[in-house]
């Protein structure tokens, strides 16, 4: 017989007070979500208002945001009524007013004219913030046809040139100077460029990080651009986002992160499809139900549809999203820019043989739902930076390079080796909740209410 005995540890939190002064640099800065980020950004800094379409005013705001739109449970008021407060009440984080923005891209149209591509943002806004949005022009980017679709060639005109170990001497550059001309402490990159096909990780290539530089050294074909542009970013010690499906954080990749103490993220922004998935095969699953399959199509017609309808792209969605033996994905290209459909179909077994099946027909312009979880990504991993925690305040270390805690946001999130991953939405929001608390000297929110309940 094996016995399991309770352990007590004690922990403490150190937080540095004072947020960094930060940059976000976004890989495929001139798409749809670098568009809309950067048009929302400007937006909400300069309170730039416009006329809707469908009548009266529009202000800018975050909804879809948990630091800017989002409350945490605090307790019980002396009226015996539950306490919430803004996420960025309850702890301090970065002036979202103050971040500065830049980034790559294949393509060098400027920003304004990428902005009226995206057809995303109101008439209106676009025409106002095109001042501020036309003298950005992204930087040359790499470009490497084997690993984005074919389909992407006629928009490349801003590419490196050169080897690979150039490459990432000038991505490298690039970051630098952002953020000395900016004046910034800290740079976060963050890919948000077509998905790409995976690269085929390989032993003595891809396994730790003396392989992975010498392969690109070496210029090894299997070294992919976006793995490149992270490796860059851990060399200019700044964290980087991994908004694609690809494997870009082969494990040489996050052994780098590891030995250099900084931040990764991945993979893959979970935007509206995978995060209603999430909660509901949670609620399935939790209901003593048994799924039995889920059934997923995609249509979109924006240039990320593009790229994914070919299939080696594809094939990185279908990998990240196919985590359950009974789901399967379709996809089909429609012409309804990025007004994206998604519909599932929810079969689960009910008792004594029956079954229950859900449809849902989710309608979203795919953008507007990255956008304020790419400000959410970005303003915690500042914040996460600034967090210290173990059994003394002298051995108190950071969280581990793989930021898992970040698993809210994105659809396979990438974590410490062996760890358990989790995508249940409700137990990844309740994580990064109390960790918040945590950091203000507040236990756990068990939400067992006994004061309530026991007479
Ligand atoms: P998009 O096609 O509008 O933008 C991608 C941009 O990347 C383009 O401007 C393209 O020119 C550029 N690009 C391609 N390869 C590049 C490279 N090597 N270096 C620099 N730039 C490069 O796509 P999007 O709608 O903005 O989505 C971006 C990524 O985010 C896609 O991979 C998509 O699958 C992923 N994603 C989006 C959402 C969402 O809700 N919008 C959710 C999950 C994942």
């Amino acid at each position: 017989m094996q016995y399991a005995y309770p352990e007590t540890f004690d922990l403490k939190f150190k937080l540095q007070k004072e947020p960094k002064s930060i940059g976000v640099m976004m890989v495929g800065w001139g798409g749809n979500n670098g568009t809309t980020f950067t048009a929302s950004l400007l937006a909400n800094q300069g309170n730039i208002t416009w006329e809707d379409p469908r009548g009266g005013t529009k202000a800018p705001n975050w909804l879809g945001s948990l630091t800017q739109c989002s409350t945490a449970y605090l307790g019980i008021g002396g009226d015996g009524k539950e306490v919430y407060i803004p996420w960025n009440g309850l702890v301090p984080l970065v002036d979202v007013n103050k971040i500065k923005v830049g980034g790559w891209d294949i393509s060098k149209m400027n920003m304004a004219d990428a902005t009226a591509r995206a057809h995303v943002l109101d008439i209106d806004l676009q025409r106002k913030l095109r001042p501020l949005m036309e003298p950005m022009v992204p930087l040359p980017s790499v470009y490497d046809p084997k690993f984005v679709a074919s389909n992407q060639n006629d928009r490349a005109n801003n590419v490196l040139k050169g080897s690979k170990s150039e490459n990432l001497e000038k991505i490298i550059y690039d970051i630098v100077e952002f953020r000395k001309n900016e004046n910034l402490d800290l740079v976060i990159v963050v890919w948000t460029a077509n998905t790409e096909r995976c690269c085929e990780i390989m032993p003595g290539i891809h396994d730790t990080a003396e392989n992975l530089f010498k392969a690109i050294y070496e210029d090894h074909p299997e070294i992919s651009p976006s793995t490149l542009f992270a490796i860059a970013a851990i060399k200019a010690q700044c964290p980087f986002i991994n908004g694609s499906p690809q494997n870009t954080l082969v494990p040489g990749c996050i052994d780098f992160a590891e030995k250099n103490g900084i931040f990764v993220a991945g993979d893959d922004f979970k935007s509206g499809q995978t995060k209603l998935k999430s909660v509901l095969v949670d609620f399935l699953v939790g209901a003593g139900l048994k799924p039995m399959s889920i059934m997923s199509y995609n249509h979109l017609g924006n240039n990320d549809g593009k790229n994914l309808s070919a299939p080696e792209q594809f094939r990185s969605k279908e990998v990240k999203l196919l985590m359950k033996p009974y789901q399967s994905l379709y996809f089909i290209g429609l012409d309804l820019g990025d007004s994206k459909r998604a519909m599932d179909e929810y079969i689960s077994e009910i008792m004594l043989g029956g079954h229950n099946t859900i449809v849902i027909h989710n309608v979203c312009e795919d953008s507007l739902l990255a956008t304020p979880l790419i400000l959410d990504l970005v303003v915690l991993t500042e914040f996460f930076g600034r967090l210290r925690i173990g059994s003394t305040s002298k051995t108190a270390s950071h969280l581990h390079s793989a930021l898992s805690i970040l698993g809210y946001f994105l659809k396979a999130p990438v974590g410490m080796p062996g760890a358990p991953v989790v995508n249940a939405l409700a137990k990844q929001r309740s994580a990064l909740e109390n960790l918040l608390r945590a950091c203000v000297g507040l236990g756990p929110v068990n939400h067992m209410h006994l004061e309530h309940r026991v007479q």
